[in-house]
């Protein structure tokens, strides 16, 4: 391949987001310098709209945060091995019940901040059109890379697609607090709006929402809707209720000072430290700006609601990994070449940022000649790894961190123990991976 984006640094990053970020702070780490091209404000994508660097496109919370979880396990080896992402997570996070959510605007401050005062890394403001030739790349482009560079990455080794969903946010201030109310599922705290509907609201709704216009999608009919980030509408028609188990299910959340259930609850989770933004939690959705005021304004509270950003569609891009990358999310073909972040398969900004930190470590070890470590499929973070490049089956698709991906335990006890047991194993390999500071 011939060399078109020259440079004298360490490794080259390609894409400021989640996976780059971490992935040139791991580098810069161990005192390789990095040159991180990023294409904003030149080239941004349509779900883009900062200029800062690990923007959240869609969602503030990063998911649950316990260790009887595997995302939170996966978030709890990143902190021990010593994560930028993990960093900027814990200082900004906002109130969210279990889950951990972060103020959008302050998380990606603390990262564009911690790269560019960091001495290792230079960023480039440049749309990067091929994959450059340098002897270290790391292409962290992300599922909306611009076309130039996703033709090149596809004349190299070969794109998949699919489609993903980003759900609408509205105005605190607009909410009718004299309807909906705040509560976190079974008492545990007052971090959600709650919009409680009995079953003749929900019946309305419900018939509004499967009956609503959603804007055409052209040339994309090969791609595929990710079952973790499907819009709301096209859940609702699989079924009248399948809602009422899903994003709207009341379970533990009565109308206040009562014991009744109501039919269905739309969960709004506080987008900002200050409490003035909410999300729809679960309506990513593709319905036309117009339907969406129409139909979600027929949530109770949410009459008068200020949509300050409506739900957006988007055909993500990927990898065949399986084919493409070892275990060190490096190209079989060319070495030095690393993928990193939801290209790579990957699903989620936390995954993505864990396969930037992993593609870090691993090509930084490369170009300082020494050993890497092993980070077994005990661990979240080398299981993730191993999906990707070990998948064998015959439709690879973008997948969430989960206990089924990793090593089994050999173990009687009920599931929640065995969780329990699986993170306590994984953290202890990830603490003799870390020891006396290597990998750290
Ligand atoms: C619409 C949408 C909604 C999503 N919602 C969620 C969600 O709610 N929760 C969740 O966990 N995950 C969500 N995801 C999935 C995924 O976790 C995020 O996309 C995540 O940001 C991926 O991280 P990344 O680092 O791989 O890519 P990104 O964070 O997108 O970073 C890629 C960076 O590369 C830059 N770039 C692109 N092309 C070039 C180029 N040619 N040259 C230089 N720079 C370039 C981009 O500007 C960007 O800054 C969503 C994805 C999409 C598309």
């Amino acid at each position: 391949m011939k060399s078109r984006t020259a440079t004298v640094a360490g490794a080259t990053v390609v894409g400021a987001g989640l996976a780059g970020c971490e992935a040139a702070y791991q580098l810069a780490k161990r005192g390789i310098d990095v040159m991180l091209y990023e294409s904003k404000p030149h080239y941004t994508s349509d779900a883009h709209s900062s200029d800062m660097f690990a923007e959240l496109v869609c969602s503030n919370s990063l998911r649950a945060d316990g260790l009887g979880n595997a995302v939170g396990l996966l978030k709890q080896e990143m902190r021990d091995i010593g994560s930028l992402i993990m960093q900027a997570a814990d200082a900004t996070k906002v109130a969210a019940g279990g889950a951990l959510a972060v103020d959008r605007h302050q998380f990606s401050k603390y990262i564009t901040d911690a790269i560019t005062n960091n001495e290792h890394i230079t960023v480039v403001r440049r749309e990067v059109t091929t994959i450059p030739d340098d002897d270290f790349v790391i292409i962290a482009a992300g599922p909306l890379v611009s076309t130039p560079l996703a033709n090149d990455i596809s004349n190299n080794v070969g794109l998949l697609s699919f489609f993903d969903a980003a759900a609408p946010i509205v105005t605190a201030e607009s909410v009718d607090m004299d309807t909906a109310f705040f509560a976190s599922r079974y008492d545990k705290g007052s971090d959600y709006i709650n919009c409680a509907m009995d079953e003749t609201q929900y019946h309305k709704f419900y018939e509004a929402l499967i009956n609503a216009e959603t804007a055409k999608m052209h040339g994309f009919e090969d791609s595929k809707v990710f079952e973790g980030c499907m819009p709301v509408e096209t859940m609702a028609k699989r079924g009248y209720q399948t809602l009422c188990y899903g994003p709207l299910k009341p379970k533990g959340l009565n109308y206040p000072g009562t014991d009744k259930m109501p039919y269905a609850v739309v969960q709004l989770r506080r987008e900002d430290s200050e409490g003035r933004l909410f999300n729809l939690v679960g309506f990513q959705t593709h319905l036309k700006f117009g339907e969406q005021k129409r139909v979600f304004s027929m949530i109770p509270g949410l009459e008068h609601a200020e949509f300050v950003r409506y739900g957006v569609m988007h055909k993500n891009t990927y990898i065949h990994s399986p084919s493409i990358l070892t275990e060190h999310y490096e190209s079989k073909a060319r070495k030095g070449l690393f993928f990193a972040g939801q290209i790579t398969g990957v699903e989620g900004y936390i995954e993505s940022a864990s396969s930037g930190m992993l593609a870090g470590i691993f090509a930084g070890h490369d170009i300082l000649e020494t050993t890497p470590p092993t980070f077994s499929a005990d661990t979240a973070c080398g299981a993730l790894a191993k999906y990707v490049s070990g998948y064998v089956g015959a439709d690879f698709q973008p997948m969430n961190v989960n206990f089924g991906i990793m090593n089994a335990i050999n173990m009687r006890a009920p599931k929640r123990e065995r969780k329990q047991a699986i993170s306590k194993r994984a953290l202890e390999e990830i603490a003799q991976i870390t020891n006396g500071g290597i990998e750290k």
